[in-house]
């Protein structure tokens, strides 16, 4: 009860959070379930579906190109209709507390659009892989180069391309408020990035504020839920936040991070794959792939801890920018305290699930930084 005392006293709504813990002890057990569904049924494969599966294109295609790419088109489908069992019950969840507001149709085409942008990195990455990549022993150097090429791609076309297939963007019109984020941005010496309100409503009552794209498309993104529930002062604090990543190029940070556990992933393929391969009966050709991600996939679930901690750090690098930006400590707070109860985010977790699970500082941790700001900003007076 002590943990709910302290968030009582930093401004929480108790009933709020308490349900933001109920709904994140699901939430994680659900989780778990998902990655052991998924680590059984890949290995499931790799045991007794992957070799025939392959043998039985191999009589019918012409080339060992077109087995490589039916097996990935295949395969590839399946994972996209298996991961919509688990997707369904993190849907349901969302309903039962009231976070998603989206029709059950609605889901379901987010997720053929999701299973189909899938698809397509499947085709365009493991086939090239197999049918010649993998032959050389440095592949994993030539594979690595190709999915950073791929990361900065995906970043630069998610704000223009991606994201607009499942939320709808338009430019921020209020007046009054585009003036004080201009004054703010100009503030801040950083070119004028543009700001967009995401339509969201319809599917979530989720506050979102972020920052997204890399040069020409970058821009800060506001969704309606946020624009409607916060006052403008307080939205000015979510921006200052969001310029803090953008003066402290945490896009680009975000992408050499990415590209390092990528080369961290292949590197462990590299080594792995070929007893792993061995064990389960399978020669070097396409019907590695299950065990390929699960050694890729392994090592981003490991070093997961390491990136949330970096995350968090960043993150609170970016409160520390908008608090000296922003100068509005109180407003700033009751963002924080206002985001975590939208958004079910638990405030005050635990040290070891903070340290492995959150990607973002706990909530009561932010509350406390601007009140060290403050306490700070009085000793200098
Ligand atoms: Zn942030």
């Amino acid at each position: 009860m002590n943990r709910l005392k302290q968030l009582e006293e930093h401004g929480f709504d108790i009933p709020t959070q308490e349900r933001a813990r109920e709904y994140q002890r699901a939430r994680l057990l659900l989780a778990a379930l998902e990655s052991l569904a998924l680590l059984g049924l890949l290995l499931l494969f790799a045991a007794f579906g992957s070799a025939p599966l392959r043998d039985w294109l191999s009589r019918s295609a012409q080339s060992p190109w077109s087995v490589n790419l039916l097996y990935t088109l295949i395969f590839g489908l399946g994972l996209s209709v298996a991961s919509l069992v688990p997707s369904w019950r993190n849907y349901q969840l969302e309903r039962r507390y009231g976070l998603s507001v989206q029709p059950p149709r609605g889901w379901l085409v987010d997720e053929l659009k999701s299973g189909a942008i899938l698809l397509v990195i499947f085709l365009a990455v493991f086939p090239a892989i197999y049918s010649g990549i993998a032959r050389s022993n440095a592949w994993w150097v030539t594979t690595w180069a190709i999915t950073t090429l791929f990361i900065v791609v995906l970043s630069f076309i998610a704000p223009v391309i991606l994201m607009p297939l499942f939320y709808k963007f338009v430019p921020l019109e209020d007046r009054e408020l585009t003036g004080r984020l201009e004054r703010l941005v100009e503030k801040a010496g950083v070119k004028v990035l543009g700001v967009f309100k995401m339509a969201a409503a319809a599917k979530t009552r989720r506050a979102v504020g972020a920052l997204a794209g890399i040069g020409r498309t970058r821009r800060i993104i506001l969704s309606d839920t946020l624009l409607e529930n916060y006052t403008p002062e307080e939205i000015e604090t979510v921006v200052a936040h969001e310029l803090g990543h953008h003066a402290h190029r945490d896009m680009w940070k975000l992408i050499a991070g990415q590209s390092a556990l990528a080369l961290l992933g292949l590197y462990a393929v590299h080594l792995a794959l070929e007893p792993l391969a061995k064990a389960f009966g399978l020669g070097k050709d396409i019907a590695r792939l299950p065990l390929f991600l699960i050694i890729f996939g392994g090592v981003f679930f490991v070093l997961s801890p390491l990136s949330n901690s970096l995350s968090r750090w960043f993150e609170g690098q970016a409160d520390q920018y908008a608090l000296q930006l922003a100068k509005k400590p109180a407003a700033q707070a009751r963002v924080m305290v206002k985001i975590c109860d939208q958004n079910l985010r638990f405030a005050a977790p635990h040290l070891l699930l903070e340290l492995l699970a959150y990607d973002h500082p706990a909530g009561i941790k932010r509350v406390e930084r601007v009140r060290r700001f403050l306490r700070e900003a009085g000793a200098e007076r």
